[in-house]
């Protein structure tokens, strides 16, 4: 399960990772915590472009849950990605370590539109790439933009750092006897619902043949173990 043989990769958070303890929001101690993981990761010689969700602020699905029109709530979750996406990069540049923030909703004050040609430069640069917004379209997810991003950019792989150590054949915080898969295909997790991404990213990655690495981010110094090959994690591929 080794991420050695990858070298450019696109890293996908959820807006969780940037929470910490909290319940809700931005801690900028685990910001800053996982930013020193990104810059270890791009020290080590990994080319990264970074999607971080926007569930610790807000999700569109939860507004149109207490009546919100779906559309609305759903732009206001990819602007929850926007700053996100600010605040890792103000803790990626106190570390030294340069970024750009390419947003899929134009926001010419705030950062740079998504641009390949121009990300592909700035990665060529050393500069990490940070995309927002999503695919820029309601009724898709983060992770859908993390495929599109990742197959658009030709990174070798996806690394998912979530709250979970991978993927399990059932729920493993409700089915004590849940077994976690170390490397599973594409077709089963598309079969069996397996929760790695939303069918629609999955979907992208198995025609673009990039691979899936799930792991848990939470846990310290984690994404430098998985991208060692040493770290727990499923391969999906
Ligand atoms: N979103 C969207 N289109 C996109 C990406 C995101 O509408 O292309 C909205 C959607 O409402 C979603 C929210 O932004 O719930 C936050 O993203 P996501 O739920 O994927 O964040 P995560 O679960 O990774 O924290």
């Amino acid at each position: 399960m080794s991420g050695r043989r990858f070298k450019r990769i696109l890293l996908k958070l959820s807006g969780e990772a940037a929470m910490g303890d909290q319940s809700f929001g931005i801690d900028p101690a685990t910001v800053a915590r996982v930013a020193g993981e990104v810059k270890a990761a791009k020290d080590a010689g990994f080319e990264l472009c970074l999607v971080i969700g926007g569930g610790n602020i807000f999700r569109g699905m939860a507004g149109a849950a207490k009546g919100m029109d779906r559309t609305a709530a759903d732009y206001m979750g990819m602007l929850a990605t926007v700053m996100n996406a600010l605040a890792m990069q103000d803790a990626l540049e106190q570390l030294g370590v340069e970024t750009r923030v390419q947003s899929a909703l134009v926001m010419n004050q705030v950062c740079e539109p998504v641009i390949l040609r121009r990300a592909k430069r700035h990665l060529e640069k050393g500069r990490v790439v940070i995309f927002a917004a999503g695919v820029g379209a309601p009724y898709f997810t983060t992770d859908s933009g993390a495929a599109l991003r990742a197959a658009e950019m030709k990174c070798d792989a996806l690394f998912k750092g979530t709250s979970v150590d991978g993927v399990y054949n059932a729920d493993p915080k409700k089915d004590a006897n849940a077994v976690r898969y170390d490397q599973v295909g594409f077709d089963r997790v598309l079969a069996d619902n397996l929760k790695v991404m939303d069918a629609a990213a999955v979907a992208v990655c198995r025609e673009n043949n990039i691979p899936i690495v799930v792991f848990n981010i939470r846990e310290e110094g984690n994404l430098a173990r998985v991208l060692a090959g040493e770290g727990v994690s499923t391969m999906v591929g």
